[in-house]
């Protein structure tokens, strides 16, 4: 007898004030597990489009493939998710719709497109339910059942490049309280193991732990499983942890991005890879984020490295107009409302020629000085007068120099992918 094939997406399990929906599938997973069902590969954690606006924190979606025998097989398992869902989502809240998508079939091309869409684009519940009625995908909606947007996309989604995040679970009695990890365990860990392990630290801070009331103790992201695995036998923790899982993911693969010709042709909510020249000098604005414009032939958009950012900042201070960027990131509602690309990255192709005027140089080799209003430069060593001379450009040396600048860690989508995954 043939295996039946059954894919599971679930999304929008949590609020801000508590849960996760990586916890929530973990748990279905390992209780799916204790009744003898036979996961096939990872769980996946998707994450969609960033500027989606009913998303609680990173916009995750979880989906998972189990191999079953029967169709009695089938309908225990959409009774324990649904079950589990129904309990461990945070249904008070009113900003949780959870959705839940059991699918029996091979992943389409029109899944792929509509995953992409999600991670790329805006979707509507309405478009998504005619998608699955037409693909006879079971599904259920809680409340509003948002949730089948992201949990059809978790199924979708193709992998064309990867990566894997370890997630670490905190005993119910510590949510919410400070975490207790140790600091130098996490930096001996990431010693050992990076670059194969990315994001752990961020200039002293630990980038692995979390800082809102989600059950997520500590999360290391990474190359392979195998590393995780390894790293988290290093990382020492002073409380108990109730139960860890390894997803594969999208993160940090730059899935979100979409490169394009023209800047006039790019859209709100929408995330880039575009060329341009700066405009104008970068200036601070109030909260200290830092602006400057880009443009090509079509037209130009206020680009932003927002506080944030912190030490990425310095970089983007030093661009002068003229400079030739290719600009990773994606275009928020902006200052004005007028959308302003959220700079992820960026590449320094060509730097602009700075220059300064200067007193010119008099015949004996040394540099003159202004010889009063109006009366020229006089030569402080000769005292050679030039009444008609003019002052001279110079080229000023830049201190940036052409490649590729990121934000750090604990600015990161993500979404976006670190320089050292293309080894820069
Ligand atoms: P966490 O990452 O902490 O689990 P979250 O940030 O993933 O939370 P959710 O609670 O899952 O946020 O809420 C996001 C909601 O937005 C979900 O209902 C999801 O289906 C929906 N959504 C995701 N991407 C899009 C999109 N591109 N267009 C429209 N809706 C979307």
């Amino acid at each position: 007898m043939n295996d039946i094939l059954l894919y599971v997406g679930i999304d929008d399990t949590d609020s801000s004030s508590g849960m996760c929906t990586t916890y929530v599938t973990c748990v279905i997973i390992s209780k799916l597990k204790d009744y003898g069902f036979n996961i096939s590969g990872y769980p996946r954690l998707i994450r969609l489009n960033p500027f989606a606006r009913f998303k609680t924190r990173g916009n995750g979606a979880l989906s998972f493939k189990l191999k079953l025998k029967t169709e009695k097989e089938v309908e225990e398992v959409k009774k324990l998710v649904l079950e589990n869902v129904q309990t461990l989502s945070e249904l008070q809240d009113e900003k949780t719709n959870p959705g839940v998508v059991f699918y029996q079939n091979d992943v389409t091309l029109e899944l792929e497109e509509f995953a992409d869409r999600t991670i790329r684009n805006i979707v509507s519940i309405t478009e998504t339910e005619s998608i699955l009625k037409n693909i006879g995908a079971d599904y259920y909606k809680f409340k509003n059942g948002r949730g089948i947007i992201g949990a059809l996309a978790a199924i979708g989604c193709n992998l064309t490049d990867q990566t894997f995040e370890l997630l670490a679970y905190r005993t119910p009695e510590n949510y919410g309280s400070k975490r207790r990890i140790d600091h130098e365990s996490v930096v001996e860990m990431d010693t050992k193991t990076y670059p194969s392990t990315f994001d752990n630290l961020d200039h002293g801070y630990i980038a692995i732990e979390p800082h809102t009331p989600c059950p997520v103790l500590y999360g290391i992201r990474g190359e392979n499983p195998d590393v995780l695995e390894q790293a988290r036998t290093m990382v020492r923790v002073m409380e108990p942890v109730e139960r860890h899982c390894i997803f594969q993911t999208n993160q940090h693969t730059d899935m979100h991005l979409k490169p394009i010709d023209n800047i006039s042709d790019m859209e709100k909510f929408k995330c880039y890879i575009v060329n341009g020249k700066v405009m104008d000098k970068p200036h601070v604005i109030d909260g200290g984020h830092l602006i400057f414009r880009l443009e090509d032939e079509s037209g130009n958009i206020e680009c932003a490295a927002y506080e944030p950012t912190k030490q990425f900042r310095n970089y983007v201070r030093k661009l002068e107009p003229g400079d030739i960027l290719e600009v990773y990131g994606g275009v928020g509602e902006g200052i004005n409302n007028q959308g302003t690309l959220n700079i992820e990255k960026f590449q320094l192709k060509e730097l602009a020629k700075t220059e300064k005027f200067v007193n010119p140089m008099c015949s004996c080799g040394k540099r003159m000085k202004s010889a009063g209003k109006n009366k020229g430069f006089k030569c402080p060593s000769c005292s050679k007068i030039e009444r008609n001379g003019e002052k001279v450009a110079v080229e000023v040396p830049r201190n940036i120099e052409k490649g590729f600048y990121e934000t750090p860690p604990s600015a990161r989508r993500h979404l976006s992918k670190p320089l050292v995954r293309d080894g820069l």
